[in-house]
């Protein structure tokens, strides 16, 4: 049963028995949205928002740990995980305690804290990377770290791969297609089209990356170590090497964005694969889902970057800041986050249920003879409707089936699973179980034999 091969009438008869029973189960929520409506935007804080698979978003009340219960009182296992902000785990308690004492202190001063000192000296012994800045999100780290690229090199360019997402910054909204580079479909009021100011190339196509950095015309790539956002398309062997080459050779800047792959160990991708990028950013789970982001530079770039009039003496209007970047809570909230919860010691259990969470959902595939695959990276962990891993996001993209993935999550969330929206995938956090893990293989197990059977 491939994807194109599964019987959509059954397909459609399965999600339609789902969506009553979600509807039964969470009048709560349904009223909640009801209501949301007369004042937010498609009743929701964010649009977003409306991206889950049953008829309404599940309004939450608490969570705790792996786990969070809605306002209808159902339980769930959370392998969403606020899509990484939540990888520690909700409301991880060295955090809270922090939040709460540095509040009580003074929430945000526009003057640096010892905590700032730390934090820096922290990310640069996880990542490699000698000097450091804050803000509040990882679209923000990626804006500020192409800015940077760009006044440096007096570039005007960047490149993207194709398919990619790196939050919602404006030049990398481009994607290639057999016409070549086209805006991405859904692109909200561009400035300019970006494909003036992106060059897009596939994913681990190593000629087509040296021939659009060639003339020399790129201030930065900006790259995910392995792609996350249209599932995990890890790099082929020795593709990192080249990438590192070629842009050297075109004195291009290396922007390694660490916001998902940080689920590969403590110094994400980087460090377990020894990485050496100009810049690394990052953000969601960097502070325990406190708004919180980082980028850090090489010491040639912070060099650079400290003699440029613009980078220092006229950055309250330089284009990078934000009155509360780097504020106090944001900042004791990443050192306790980086201190005793994100630690190597939960990194490792979060990794061996990852394995657990991929031979599982193995098992279920080969035993059903369904041809998808599955693939992890770290504690995370995906499975995409073909045979075997994409090369590139245009591979990925075509095994697409948003009817297929709507069933299994709306499957899953009847079960008390919570999976992460627009793809299948998970994510392990220190407090999530082997139980917590199981409960998903049985559920995949029971939607796949649901939907083979008749
Ligand atoms: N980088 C990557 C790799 C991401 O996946 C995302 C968000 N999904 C971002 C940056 C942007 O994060 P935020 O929306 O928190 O700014």
């Amino acid at each position: 049963m491939t994807h194109a091969s599964v019987d959509r009438e059954r397909l459609r008869a399965r999600l339609e028995a789902e969506t009553e029973r979600f509807v039964a189960t969470h009048p709560r929520s349904a009223e909640l949205f009801q209501r949301s409506k007369t004042t937010l935007l498609a009743g929701v804080p964010m649009p977003w928002m409306t991206q889950w698979a049953g008829p309404y978003p599940v309004f939450a009340e608490q969570a705790e740990g792996a786990r969070f219960v809605d306002v209808d009182g159902n339980e769930y296992v959370d392998f969403c995980l606020g899509d990484t902000g939540a990888m520690t785990g909700h409301a991880p308690g060295p955090t809270v305690g922090a939040v709460a004492s540095r509040a009580a202190r003074g929430i945000t001063l526009m003057l640096p804290t010892e905590d700032s000192a730390w934090v820096g000296e922290e990310l640069a012994r996880r990542f490699g990377l000698p000097t450091w800045q804050f803000c509040l999100t990882a679209t923000d780290a990626n804006r500020f770290t192409i800015r940077i690229a760009r006044e440096l090199t007096g570039r005007s360019k960047i490149l993207v791969f194709s398919w990619c997402y790196h939050g919602t910054v404006d030049e990398t909204f481009v994607i290639l297609t057999d016409a070549g580079p086209r805006i991405r479909p859904g692109n909200v009021g561009p400035a300019v089209d970006p494909t003036e100011t992106t060059r897009v190339v596939e994913w681990n196509d190593v000629a087509a990356l040296e021939e659009a950095l060639a003339d020399e015309q790129v201030a930065c790539v900006l790259a995910e170590p392995a792609m996350t956002n249209i599932g995990i398309i890890h790099p082929a062997p020795g593709y990192h090497d080249e990438l590192r080459r070629i842009t050297r050779d075109t004195g291009t800047h290396l922007v390694i964005d660490e916001t998902h792959t940080i689920c590969a160990g403590p110094g994400g991708y980087t460090r377990s694969h020894g990485l050496d990028p100009d810049f690394l950013t990052i953000g969601k789970p960097l502070a325990g889902g406190v708004p919180a982001a980082a980028y850090g530079m090489s010491a040639g770039v912070a060099e650079q970057a400290m003699r440029l009039p613009s980078v220092v003496e006229t950055s309250d209007i330089g284009g990078i800041g934000g009155t509360l970047s780097g504020n106090a809570l944001s900042l004791a909230a990443m050192r306790a986050t980086l201190e005793d919860v994100l630690t190597d010691d939960a990194f490792e259990r979060m990794i061996r249920q990852g394995e657990r969470f991929e031979d599982g959902v193995r098992a279920v595939l080969e035993d059903a003879g369904v041809p998808w695959h599955v693939t992890r990276l770290g504690c995370r962990v995906e499975y995409a409707f073909r045979p075997t891993p994409p090369r590139n996001g245009a591979e990925a993209a075509a095994a697409d089936d948003p009817e297929l993935g709507r069933y299994l999550h709306l499957h899953a969330l009847n079960r008390g699973i919570l999976m992460t929206p627009f793809h299948n995938m998970a994510l392990m956090s220190p407090a999530t179980t082997e139980a917590d893990v199981d409960l998903h293989t049985e559920a995949l197990r029971e939607a796949v034999a649901d939907l083979l059977a008749g």
